[in-house]
């Protein structure tokens, strides 16, 4: 632990608030590997496709308004997201990343000593920010690597003041029904603020899923969150959107830094939220080699997690030779990066990313030849 407060100006130099130091840094997905020139890239649950031509056209074209403030309320793409979703524009908040959106939740919300719920595998980035608040985290059980309502239930305490739950949720790739959903929000005290982070909802054709969107807009303390990052393909542009009731935009939007997302993020999330081909190709290609994955991989003795996401989740046995950490460094020497998942608390598992159809024949291929040596 850091210095206890009153001690803090009398330190020789600056020291942080106490549980900053104890926070470990997000660690992303690997892009490189030691002598080799062009990995495959299949650990950040990229798009394997790329970004839609329409939306590289449309972060052209903005080059020549580089030395231009954006318009710091997003006007144009909040209306865009508003059109496409049927959703009210005044209700919709955008961020450089769903992560900042997490980040400035967690800031609205907690006191020292408040506390977040999630999932005991849920996304590092909503712990990070709670901690950075002097927040507690509270991990529920997940039976069966799938988040259950009542043990969220059982975390929520009256120092509670949000529950994040991914759907489908990275890095297991499970996912609660619309039905599941309600459940929990009907259980939770009223003060609480369900966060229903949608980053892979897209991804999820099961028809009793729901996006939670309806819920966000009857519900006074619902937000639902979205991003650009996944089936976009414009990670690196880094634009999210959240949709709520007023009681929840308002607060975030009084603490958001007003330049959040910029001219050519904004521009390409508008031609990209248009592209319903790209969209659809991005789909379609995820739902077919995920289930052959599945397949494919299980048939290797290998339990893979049933995923409504753009990746799978292949667990391991313990024994020495053939563990996950061994699976990827081995995928890591023939070129294929893909993301163990420990620091989820899934020390056995790694998440590998949909990828086109050569990636993913290698990808079995490999692991054959992995789990026979
Ligand atoms: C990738 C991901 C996001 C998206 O984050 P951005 O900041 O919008 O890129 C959000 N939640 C989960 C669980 C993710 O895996």
């Amino acid at each position: 632990m850091t210095a206890p407060t009153t001690d803090r100006f009398a330190a020789p130099r600056p020291t942080p608030k106490p549980g900053i130091l104890d926070i470990a840094a997000y660690v992303g997905g690997k892009s490189k590997i030691e002598g080799v020139a062009h990995p495959v890239k299949l650990s950040s649950n990229e798009n394997i496709l790329g970004s839609s031509d329409k939306a590289k056209a449309a972060y052209r074209d903005a080059v020549d308004r580089m030395h231009m403030y954006p318009d710091g309320k997003g006007s144009a793409l909040r209306a865009a997201i508003a059109a496409h979703y049927r959703l009210e524009v005044e209700r919709i908040t955008l961020g450089d990343g769903s992560d900042e959106i997490f980040a400035l939740l967690n800031q609205v919300y907690l006191e020292p000593g408040d506390n977040i719920v999630q999932g005991e595998h849920g996304f590092a980035a909503y712990a990070i920010g709670a901690r950075a608040c002097q927040g507690e985290v509270r991990f529920a059980k997940e039976p069966g690597q799938r988040v259950a309502v009542d043990e969220i239930v059982k975390c929520v305490d009256e120092r509670t003041r949000l529950v994040f739950v991914a759907n489908p949720a990275n890095p297991t790739g499970t996912w609660l029904t619309g039905e599941e959903i309600r459940a929990l929000h009907a259980a939770l005290p009223p003060s609480v603020v369900l966060v229903l982070d949608g980053a892979y909802a897209e991804f999820c054709t099961d028809p009793r899923f729901e996006d939670g969107l309806d819920l966000a807009r009857n519900a006074e303390n619902v937000i639902v969150t979205r991003t650009f990052s996944k089936l976009h393909g414009l990670a690196a542009l880094r634009v999210g959107w959240g949709y709520g009731p007023a009681g929840i935009i308002e607060p975030l939007e009084r603490i958001r830094p007003p330049f959040n997302t910029s001219i050519p993020a904004q521009d390409a999330a508008i031609a990209a939220l248009a592209d319903l081909d790209f969209q659809q190709r991005s789909v379609a290609l995820v739902e077919q080699w995920r289930a052959w994955l599945t397949q494919q991989i299980g048939g290797l003795g290998l339990e893979v997690t049933p995923s409504a996401a753009n990746f799978v989740l292949i667990n391991f046995p313990a024994t020495p030779g053939k563990t996950a950490l061994e699976a990827e460094a081995f995928l890591a020497s023939k070129g294929y990066l893909v993301r163990a998942v420990g620091n989820y608390n899934l020390p056995n598992a790694i998440r590998v990313t949909v990828g086109l159809e050569e990636h993913n024949r290698a990808v079995v291929d490999l692991l054959r030849e992995f789990v026979s040596r």
